[in-house]
């Protein structure tokens, strides 16, 4: 299996190539070449499986360069119950009507990025190891709140790498930033800057294109990665726990195998929502995918218009890891359904950076129209169904799952549709406390995190998970804050120059 870039489709490198470099030197994405079909029996065999073996089935179709034994390692070091809450890694949680709430939050952050970062580590060193043996990796992330502490529990004390995270001083929600700065580990470091989210992505751009950082890291044997989530090796573990629900869900009969279900993901840089894409591909019985926006709603304009149009109010919500207007992951979708047209998305993404607008043509709008569906919801409906879902059916929403819960709801009343299926919970309700207690009617005036949320519990009778718990009695390992052209300066000093 090798893999073209989206802007240049005769490029031909293999996974372990990809995962390392992140990006292709012409700023396209890797895509694989085709996409690998599971058949009939291969389905029904993982039904009675684990998620590991599961993993292990998926991960050797897409990542041919690796070993068997490499790839077992890499699943196996990750997909376990020292990392996870849960044998099986993520659950369902099965609601009245046909609706299979998929939690993809049981991993060490308690929100969905751990299905990819906890894995992550492993696939890198082991591609590093094939394409820049003895080098030292050192990952930079600028993070909105949840990739952040995400990738520091993936990358702590992982041998051969380092990692610096970068987080806007005031932009995170104050469970999110307690924590990054409580990070155990003896190779991370975690720096606020002043500004926000999009001077840190900036401030981490810069470093990766200095050449006299990069000369100075190249003395000491050091390389810049990163684990953002345009890498092929964060998008690859995605498509797993959606094969392995449908498996899943046929060994528990509540699907026979070959029924269609309908996924619908609460969608940010369109990632979660593209591994569903692929799962169908690789011959998940799809009906429609559903593509849940909050207020910032520029991918429900897009599927049903066909303009994608950057160009527009930013919201804060109370869904913030949805909070974004360049949605990179769509660029591989957009490359699948063009047949590779790499002439095509040069055009239209050349259009976004200059104009932050392009049109696709008519056959991409027909299949888009075909394949998706998609809407977007307020603040204020988000509340409403956290409200609505806890009080009928005693089951507590966070507010990115809630986005999706609600668009569903929409969809299936318009449309009549009542097809099985899979909603992706994308966080632990715990996450975002303070909104989940408002929604579900707790009075304000709490200022402290801690007790807003051992209300919660008593209100609820719902559990903090016990990561979150934990963060309370750890001490704080960093407390600096820089300036946006200071961080540069202190990833040196951090990798001692
Ligand atoms: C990152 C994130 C999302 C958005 O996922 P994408 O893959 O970027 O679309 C949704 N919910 C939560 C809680 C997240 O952390």
């Amino acid at each position: 299996m090798n893999y073209a870039s989206t802007r240049n489709s005769s490029l031909k490198v293999t996974s372990a190539h990809a995962i390392v470099k992140g990006l292709s030197d012409e700023g396209g994405l890797y895509v694989p070449e085709s996409i690998p079909a599971l058949s009939e029996e291969e389905i029904l065999g993982l039904c009675g499986k684990s998620y590991v073996e599961r993993a292990y089935a998926v991960f050797s179709k897409f990542l041919t360069d690796f070993t068997p034994d490499e790839l077992k390692h890499c699943v196996e070091s990750a997909y376990n119950t020292k990392n996870f809450d849960t044998d099986n890694i993520a659950e369902i949680a099965k609601l009245k009507g046909g609706r299979y709430i998929l939690e993809l939050w049981h991993g060490p952050t308690c929100a969905f990025k751990d299905m990819a970062l906890q894995i992550l580590p492993y696939l890198l060193t082991t591609s590093a190891k094939k394409e820049v043996d003895g080098k030292q990796i050192a990952i930079l992330v600028a993070t909105s709140g949840d990739t952040g502490k995400a990738a520091l529990e993936g990358f702590k004390d992982v041998p051969g790498t380092s990692i610096s995270v970068f987080y806007p001083e005031d932009g995170v929600s104050p469970m999110q930033k307690r924590q990054m700065i409580t990070q155990e580990g003896n190779n991370v470091s975690v720096c606020a800057v002043v500004g926000n989210f999009d001077d840190c992505q900036n401030g981490v751009k810069a470093i990766f294109t200095d050449k006299e950082i990069e000369d100075k890291l190249a003395k000491k044997n050091i390389l810049l990665s990163s684990a953002n989530s345009i890498n092929w090796g964060r998008l690859a573990p995605q498509i797993i726990y959606y094969i392995s629900t449908y498996a899943q869900l046929v060994h528990d009969k509540d699907i026979a195998y070959g029924d269609k279900v309908n996924i619908v993901v609460p969608t940010g840089n369109f990632g979660n929502i593209l591994a569903a894409y692929y799962a169908k591909l690789m011959g998940i019985p799809v009906n429609k995918l559903i593509c849940a926006s909050n207020s910032n709603n520029v991918l429900t304009d897009f599927i049903n218009t066909g303009v994608y149009d950057r160009n527009r109010k930013f919201y804060t919500t109370i869904s913030p890891s949805m909070d974004i207007l360049i949605s990179s992951n769509l660029e591989r979708l957009l490359y699948h359904l063009t047949g590779g047209n790499d002439k095509l998305i040069n055009e239209w993404f050349g259009a976004l950076k200059t104009e932050g607008k392009y049109e696709v043509n008519d056959d991409v709008k027909k299949q888009l129209s075909e394949l998706f569906y998609a809407d977007c919801c307020s603040d204020e409906e988000t509340k409403a169904r956290i409200h609505k879902t806890f009080t009928e059916e005693h089951y507590l929403l966070d507010t990115h799952s809630a986005v999706a819960v609600k668009v569903y709801e929409d969809y299936r009343a318009k449309t009549g549709d009542d097809t099985k299926t899979i909603i992706a919970s994308t966080a632990n309700p715990y996450k975002f406390g303070r909104a989940v207690y408002e929604a579900v009617g707790g009075k304000g005036g709490i200022e402290d995190e801690f007790e807003l949320i051992s209300k919660l519990e008593t209100e609820t009778g719902t559990k903090m998970p016990a990561p979150l718990a934990a963060t309370k009695d750890k001490a704080v390992r960093f407390t600096q804050t820089v300036e946006k052209q200071e961080m540069g300066g202190f990833v040196l000093d951090f990798l001692g120059k």
